[in-house]
């Protein structure tokens, strides 16, 4: 569906109607197109194909320092939709202790953004995209292979933003997502796992050519294959101190579960409190807490072209900046939106943060947007290539993949376990060894960082489920990260 003229005028009339009411603000996203097609193959046959499609209109109206939110999927409903939205904030408004706001008032413009696409994965027939999963399962036919599953995941949205300060943004966003898993019994009757998930270097177009580069995904069905049937005869990794070196696939979810989550502003301020959790970080971490080490510099970045984490105004109509969260190991900033910055600063009568950081994103119409990560990195830095890195590393571990994960609640320790370790004994990799895991304390943990990769050890892993929000919003990001690595971790279980 388009927006057409006739959209465009009920909903500028809705707008200023509650503005005449006595609003002090509203905003209204429209979702013209919001498609999705996911495909699974698994052991070989073709277990899912459903594509869902949504469309509709989701309001949210400030009065009397109380937000109030209304959704519909009916064109008729729109007028409706804004009266509940404001009723809704009204009744809100009688259970006010701090009333809230939207900060300084923003200038008017009109704003585009659309990722870069050469291929439209909803213009790429069903059948050639199965065929394409095929081709990777079939290479996975092999007697040590017990499960395997090869899966795909496209979105297309086209979203329209307007507010009461006159700002209009025009959005046309597109996701691919892909992941082989394949599975196998070990010498000791374990499931044992290696998996690939389809990353990005950020600066490439990021339509259904992604999936189909086989540097990005095809062409590692050979090497997980390889190093699956080499595991099944591993040894377990044995309890002790540690270095641990992450390849990305693992350094993202460590990133996204202990710098990432911890930094989402509502968070901070108790929203997720009863769902996923607070943080250890609070109003006062900001400009003094030593999060790492010097070598860790972390930054929300929304202007790589090629990730879920980038999709140019959030959900608020703000601008994805790029800026530091970690400076050199100091914490200085978090993940923001407009709504929460306002209430964080009125509570700790002081300015901590200046502008949004323009993290408000809402997974569907019918959500109320929530500070969520967009792009959370490591920079690059100066300790070389992945081999320079071994090299330099007297007994270690390089680990890869996450399979499990449990953190504290206010993500202040952690326990990951991984698929697969390789050994590093005096600057060489050794051996393959089978269920890795490490733990750490947040906050120590990242101060015993002591080498980070250089751009050749940097990609950008794509997250496409991260929940969070009560009711749940999944939402899609990117982390870019290097080849990491950390000295004195506890490592494997204690038998
Ligand atoms: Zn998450």
């Amino acid at each position: 569906m388009q927006l057409t003229k006739q959209h465009e005028t009920i909903i500028k009339n809705g707008i200023d109607r509650l503005i005449g009411m006595g609003a002090e603000y509203v905003d209204a996203r429209f979702l013209t197109d919001d498609n999705s097609e996911s495909l699974v193959i698994y052991d070989g046959n073709l277990e899912s194909n459903s594509t869902e499609f949504q469309s509709g209109l989701g309001v949210r109206v400030l009065y009397n320092g109380a937000y109030g939110f209304s959704a519909t999927s009916k064109i008729d409903n729109f007028e409706e939709c804004f009266k509940m939205a404001f009723e809704n904030a009204k009744a809100a408004s009688l259970l006010v202790k701090l009333p809230l706001s939207m900060g300084e008032k923003k200038p008017a413009g009109k704003f585009f953004y659309e990722s870069p696409v050469a291929k439209d994965p909803f213009d790429i027939p069903l059948k050639e995209k199965i065929d394409f999963l095929y081709e990777i399962d079939n290479q996975f036919k092999e007697d040590f292979i017990f499960k395997k599953m090869v899966y795909a995941n496209f979105q297309k949205k086209n979203a329209y933003f307007f507010n009461s300060e006159g700002i209009f943004v025009d959005r046309k966003l597109t996701n691919v997502f892909g992941n082989m898993t394949i599975m196998g019994i070990d010498k000791a009757g374990e499931m044992q796992r290696r998996s690939h998930e389809l990353f990005t270097f950020g600066n490439q177009t990021r339509g259904y050519e992604l999936l189909t580069n086989p540097n990005h995904f095809s062409s590692h069905a050979i090497r997980i294959k390889s190093e699956l049937e080499q595991l099944l005869q591993a040894d377990d990794l044995e309890y002790g101190k540690r270095s641990i070196i992450l390849l990305p696939g693992q350094g993202f979810l460590q990133v996204h579960e202990t710098i990432g989550h911890p930094l989402e502003l509502d968070r901070i301020l108790g929203y997720e409190l009863s769902y996923a959790g607070g943080s250890f970080v609070n109003l006062d971490s900001f400009g003094k807490l030593k999060y790492g080490s010097d070598k860790l510099t972390v930054t929300a970045f929304g202007g790589f072209a090629n990730s879920p984490g980038s999709f140019g105004y959030d959900d608020e109509g703000s601008p994805e900046r790029n800026y530091k969260l970690i400076d050199k190991g100091l914490l200085v900033n978090c993940l923001t939106s407009r709504a929460m910055i306002d209430e964080a600063n009125k509570r700790a009568g002081r300015e901590v943060f200046k502008e949004s950081g323009g993290a408000s994103r809402a997974t569907a119409f019918y959500r109320a947007p929530i500070d969520r990560m967009t792009n959370v990195n490591i920079e690059p830095g100066e300790d070389g290539s992945l081999e320079d890195i071994i090299s330099n590393t007297e007994d270690g571990i390089v680990l890869d993949n996450p399979t499990s994960w449990s953190i504290g609640s206010n993500r202040e320790h952690f326990h990951f376990a991984c698929e697969i370790a390789w050994e590093v004994k005096n600057g060489k990799k050794t051996r393959i060894l089978k269920n890795p895991t490490y733990q750490g304390h947040t906050v120590e943990f990242y101060n015993s960082l002591s080498a980070v990769g250089d751009k050749s050890t940097w990609r950008v892993e794509q997250v496409s489920n991260c929940g969070k929000g009560e009711p749940n919003q999944v939402m899609q990001l990117g982390h870019g990260i290097p080849v990491i690595k950390f000295d004195n971790v506890i490592t494997g279980e204690r038998k």
